[in-house]
């Protein structure tokens, strides 16, 4: 109980805090009170104080889902499900919207872990400037991977993201370049032997033969992790550029990939890295028709282009004056 108590401290004084006379001096002036209210044994926030606290407008209801708005935002909510979509991006929540009373309720730990490092990346992980990007190629040598190939296409799809990060500036730091085995914690060696850097881990994925689509891990947010806001900032800028990389025509290609969403894992790697890490697994190999489109060029050269358009965006929002 006293640890809640103080876990909500942090985070309304985090929020406090981090409110600046720019974005609303009426409201700073007289500084934004948080108040949550216990829903099954959890702190949630009313959707009310969300919605002015982020200046959001409702624009839609239908049946159970919710659509907010502000000027760069879009939120889409639906009362009982464990994930929100924000700018067209799926994101899993820790704990279900929940209504009660009459009255939407997002859990405190979302509200601080996941929505406000999407909503201000720029408040909350302004100090993570990097210029070394660590690419991390999942399975090699006797690690095989979870599919067929997955260990050579990580690789090459990891060659070409390099090759266009080094064009644009980047150090880039490959945790292996050849087809060999490299253990999760030398993986992870390798990463922390950096100062100010990002990691991404490229994978691929296996499942039913019918599952398919693209989902970027981060770590959870019940884990503690220094730069657990600044990845969350992270995965949605690449995320979200992947999808549109690969399936928007104003972008060259039509490969209709589905959003799985930005998931929490507790993988070592992720707990291991105390820089800003994530995940991607970029599509389906034991899917027939996604493992076609996996191995050609086209899908390769758009999501390593999406890629390095992701980490420029992330860059450029963490470098905003708040
Ligand atoms: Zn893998």
């Amino acid at each position: 109980m006293i640890a809640r108590a103080l876990h909500l401290f942090t985070f309304i004084t985090l929020l406090f805090c981090a409110f600046t006379p720019s974005a609303n001096a009426q409201q700073a002036k007289i500084g934004f009170q948080w108040r949550s209210v216990e829903l099954r044994g959890k702190a949630y926030i009313p959707l009310e104080q969300i919605k002015s606290f982020y200046q959001l407008q409702e624009s839609k209801r239908k049946n159970q889902t919710l659509t907010l708005e502000n000027r760069r935002t879009q939120i889409e909510i639906t009362i009982g499900e464990q994930k929100i979509r924000i700018n067209r991006a799926t994101f899993y929540l820790s704990e279900p919207v929940i209504e009660s009373a009459d009255t939407i309720h997002l859990s405190a730990l979302d509200l601080r872990s996941l929505i406000d490092p999407v909503m201000r990346p720029a408040k909350v992980a302004r100090d993570q400037i990097f210029n070394t990007v660590v690419l991390d190629p999942g399975h090699g040598g006797k690690d095989r991977g979870s599919a067929k190939q997955e260990a050579s296409l990580t690789l090459s799809l990891a060659e070409k993201t390099r090759e266009l990060l080094v064009n644009q500036g980047y150090r880039v730091v490959m945790t292996r370049t050849e087809d060999q085995f490299v253990s999760l914690g030398e993986r992870v060696r390798i990463a922390q032997a950096e100062a100010n850097a990002i990691l991404l881990s490229i994978h691929f994925n296996a499942g039913q033969k019918n599952t398919h689509g693209l989902e970027t891990y981060i770590i959870s947010a019940r884990e503690p992790h220094p730069a657990a806001a600044s990845s969350v900032t992270l995965a949605t800028a690449v995320h979200s550029r992947s999808l549109l990389y690969l399936n928007d025509p104003m972008y060259g290609n039509q490969f209709q990939i589905v959003d799985r969403g930005i998931k929490h894992a507790k993988f070592s790697l992720l707990k291991g890295v105390s820089h800003p890490a994530i995940l991607i697994e970029a599509g389906f190999l034991t899917h027939e028709e996604e493992a076609a489109k996996i191995h050609s060029e086209a899908y390769q050269n758009a999501l390593a282009k999406s890629f390095v358009r992701g980490i420029e965006v992330y860059r450029a929002s963490i470098q905003k004056k708040p």
